[in-house]
C-alpha cells in the first residue's frame, strides 16, 4: 500500500496529525515501536496554557488552546479536560509589574484575565502563603489528562483508517519511511512528529533534551483549584542554567496534586535526582507551605524537546517529501493540536489561521 502520509511517532504530536490528516480523507500510516503516548507525552503536566514569550508563541498557544475547547466536548470522561485557569503568583512589587506587563499583553489580545492583589489571590487560593503580592488569573486556560487525550486522538485517526505500525524508522526516503526490519512503507510525504529523537532522522533539527521533574501526591479534592505558577518559572523556562526549579502546581480531577517543575540541560538519564526534587519541592513549599504535609504517591522524569529559539518546527524541511512537527519543548500538549492544523493546511496546500512563516524548519536558530 502507498499511503499519502507516513507519520513517525505517536505522541501527542503524531497522534493529533493523524487524526488531522485522516479527517481530511488521507490515507495515514502512524509508526512508533513503543506504543501510543510512551515518550515526552507520558511524562508531561497537561497544562493547556496561553504563553506570552513571543508573539509566535502566543499565536500557536492561542489558537491551540481555541482548538482544545472546541475538541474538549467530543472528548471522553477519562481525558479529564478541566477549564481550572492559571494564576501566576507574584511575590513582590517586581513581579506585580510583569504581572501588569502580561495582562496588558493578553488583554491588547482579547484573553480574558485578571490581576488579583494580595487579599482575592488569598481568596481564590487559601493554601497559598500570606504575604504574596498577588497575581494575574488567566481564565481560558485548563488541563487535560493528556495520555487519555493522546490515545483518544489516535483512536480517532484509526477509525479513519489510519495505520498503526509498530515499528522503529531508521531513515527517510523519496519512496517513503525505511524500517528497522528492513520494509520501507510506501508513501508521497513523511511527517517527523519523533520528539527527542526528531534530529536522529532530519539531522537539520535542532532538538536536544530538556530533563523535568514531576512530583504527584496522593488525593485531596480542594487543596488547588487553579494552576499555580511562580513568575519567575519565566526566568526558570527561558533561562539558559543548567538547573533550575520553579513552583509549578496543577489540581487534578482526581483530588491529586502534580507537583512541579525542573528544567535541566545535558542530562540524558532518566534517574530520579533526589537532591534537585528536594530544591522543586523547597521552592513549592516556600509558596505553599502546607503542601508539606500531604503524602507524595509518585516521581517521575522525562524529557522536553527543546529547540534554541523556544519555538517548535512545523512545516516542509527544505525541498524534500518531509515535514517536520517536532520540537516543542514544554508546550508541546497544548500545541499539539495547532501544529496538527498547520501540518494538514500546508500539505493540502491551502492557508492558515495562524502565520505559519515563524515555525518553518529552515529558519534561522
Ligand atoms: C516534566 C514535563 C512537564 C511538561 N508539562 C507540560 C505542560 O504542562 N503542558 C504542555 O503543553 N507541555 C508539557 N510538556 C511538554 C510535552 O510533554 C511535550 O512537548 C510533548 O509531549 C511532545 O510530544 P511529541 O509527540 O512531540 O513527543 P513524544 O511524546 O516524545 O513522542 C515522540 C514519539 O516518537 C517515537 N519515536 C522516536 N523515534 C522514533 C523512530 N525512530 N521511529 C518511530 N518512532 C519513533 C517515540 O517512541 C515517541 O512515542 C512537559 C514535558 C515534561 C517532560
Amino acid at each position: 500500500m502507498n499511503f499519502d502520509v507516513a507519520i513517525v511517532g505517536a505522541g501527542i504530536v503524531g497522534a493529533a496529525c493523524a487524526a488531522g490528516l485522516s479527517r481530511e480523507g488521507l490515507s495515514v500510516a502512524l509508526i512508533d515501536p513503543n506504543g501510543i503516548a510512551t515518550g515526552s507525552t507520558a511524562a508531561g503536566m497537561g497544562h493547556i496554557v496561553v504563553m506570552d514569550d513571543s508573539d509566535a508563541q502566543f499565536a500557536l498557544t492561542d489558537y491551540s488552546q481555541k482548538l482544545w475547547n472546541d475538541l474538549a466536548a467530543e472528548l471522553p470522561q477519562n481525558s479529564e479536560y478541566e477549564h481550572c485557569g492559571t494564576i501566576w503568583v507574584a511575590t513582590d512589587e517586581e513581579e506585580m509589574a510583569e504581572v501588569r506587563r502580561k495582562q496588558a499583553f493578553y488583554a491588547d489580545r482579547g484573553l480574558p484575565c485578571e490581576i488579583l492583589d494580595e487579599r482575592s489571590l488569598r481568596e481564590a487560593e487559601p493554601n497559598l502563603r500570606e504575604g504574596l503580592a498577588g497575581g494575574l488569573r488567566v481564565k481560558n486556560d485548563s488541563v487535560v489528562y493528556q495520555l487519555c487525550a493522546t490515545k483518544y486522538l489516535a483512536e480517532k485517526a484509526m477509525a479513519n483508517g489510519t495505520k498503526f505500525i509498530d515499528a522503529k524508522a531508521v531513515g527517510f526516503s523519496a519512496e517513503g519511511v525505511k524500517l528497522s526490519r528492513g520494509e520501507t512503507i510506501l508513501c508521497d510525504r513523511i511527517v517527523n512528529a519523533a520528539g527527542v529523537s526528531a534530529p536522529d532522522l532530519s539531522a537539520e533539527l535542532s532538538v536536544v533534551k530538556r530533563k523535568g521533574h514531576l512530583v504527584i501526591t496522593d488525593r485531596y479534592p480542594g487543596f488547588v483549584s487553579h494552576q499555580l505558577i511562580e513568575l519567575g518559572y519565566l526566568r526558570s523556562a527561558h533561562g539558559k542554567d543548567a538547573d533550575s526549579v520553579a513552583f509549578n502546581v496543577q489540581p487534578r480531577s482526581t483530588g491529586q496534586i502534580l507537583l512541579g517543575s525542573s528544567r535541566q540541560f545535558g542530562v540524558d538519564n532518566t534517574d530520579i535526582d533526589p537532591a534537585l526534587v528536594r530544591s522543586m519541592t523547597s521552592r513549592a513549599f516556600e509558596y505553599m507551605p502546607k503542601l508539606r504535609e500531604l503524602s507524595a504517591v509518585r516521581t517521575w522524569t522525562g524529557f522536553r524537546p527543546a529547540t534554541p529559539d523556544k519555538l517548535p518546527y512545523i512545516g516542509c524541511i527544505g525541498d524534500t517529501n518531509v515535514f517536520a512537527a517536532a520540537g516543542h519543548e514544554g508546550l508541546g500538549i497544548t500545541t499539539s493540536l495547532g501544529t496538527a492544523e498547520l501540518i494538514v493546511d500546508e500539505i493540502l496546500g491551502r492557508s492558515s489561521a495562524i502565520d505559519r512563516e515563524p515555525y518553518r524548519p529552515s529558519r534561522k536558530v
